[in-house]
């Protein structure tokens, strides 16, 4: 089945405490899209400036990810930079330019309007309910956020929370959107707002969804090398909402399933800058990796 994804198509800038890269492909929905890609089709609605490299637009591409919802309009392509410390799970924003993101109306194409999957990514939540009123009952909403839009833009993003059926959010996140500091307790008051379940991503240390009556924790896979963390959570909501759609089944163990699949294409994504390591990933290693994942969380009942 089809996902839909709409967000940011960025050139970042990012130092890590291991090496740094500038002016490289980022952006929530150009990871999201990538790892997405290896399960479903992908289809994204974004925006990106004249000075937008095309060597981007072909990496995508060879990914098979559907990009006639990709406007470029006069202007330059949103940068975002960034630095992280020895602690990979926060990042610290040291620029961000809008650049043509500011003026972002996502116009949905006439082809794009039946997905069967919709991931909102990190954007303004009016422009995200803008999109909801362009599809055609997607069988599944999830969306993202961001402290920016929490501190901001509250009450528009309850009412954008109330047509998802799926939030993706990290715990600073969580706790901040609640205004609760016990996760559990922030996760079943956000759970009334709107949404079935709640994703909450906690970087090196995996990933906890509330589904229904559903508790679930993913590990995340300890890893001799990260080299940066960008796009990790993004990773995670692409493989995760890449197999649902490739299996649609939203039954506990399925959605169990696709969780660990979030922790897979986000422990790939992290031994890389930018997209790198997804360049050169197969199905096959993605495959390796989950039965390491497996062996990593199993065990037996007393
Ligand atoms: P993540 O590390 O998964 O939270 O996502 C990092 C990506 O988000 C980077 O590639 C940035 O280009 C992008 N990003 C950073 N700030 C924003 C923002 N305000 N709006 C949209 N995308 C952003």
């Amino acid at each position: 089945m089809s996902i839909l994804v709409v967000g940011s198509v960025a050139l970042d800038t990012v130092k890590t405490p291991f090496g740094q890269a500038p002016e490289v492909l980022g952006g929530s929905a150009t990871y999201f899209a990538a790892a997405a890609s290896f399960f479903a089709d992908v289809r994204l609605v974004a925006v990106v400036g004249e000075d937008f490299p095309d060597h981007h637009l072909e990496f995508l591409r060879a990914r098979t990810v559907d990009l006639r919802g990709l406007q470029r309009v006069p202007g330059r392509t949103f940068r975002w930079a960034g630095e992280y410390g020895f602690d990979l799970n926060e990042a610290r924003t040291l620029d961000t330019q809008l650049n043509v993101f500011a003026d972002f109306a996502p116009k949905i194409p006439e082809e794009y309007r039946d997905s069967a999957l919709v991931f909102l990514a990190n954007i303004d939540p009016d422009l995200q309910r803008e999109v909801l009123r362009q599809v055609r009952r997607p069988a599944l909403v999830a969306a993202d956020t961001m402290n920016y839009w929490i501190a901001g833009k509250g009450d528009s993003l309850r009412q954008t929370l109330r047509l998802v059926d799926t939030l993706l959010i990290n715990d600073a996140e969580t706790r901040q959107l609640a205004g609760e500091g016990n996760l559990v307790q922030a996760a079943r008051k956000i759970l009334t707002w709107g949404p079935r379940a709640l994703v909450i991503k906690r970087g090196e240390y995996g990933a906890l969804m509330f589904n229904g009556g559903d508790w679930f924790a993913a590990p995340a896979l300890p890893l001799e090398v990260i080299r940066d963390p960008t796009g990790a959570g993004d990773c995670f909501a692409g493989g995760f909402i890449g197999y649902l759609a490739n299996t649609m089944n939203f039954e506990d163990a399925g959605v169990r399933k696709a969780m660990i699949m979030g922790s897979v294409m986000a422990s790939f994504n992290v031994e890389a800058f930018s997209l790198d390591r997804l360049r050169s990933l197969t199905y096959a290693d993605i495959e390796t990796r989950y039965r390491v994942f497996k062996r990593l969380a199993h065990f037996e009942a007393l």
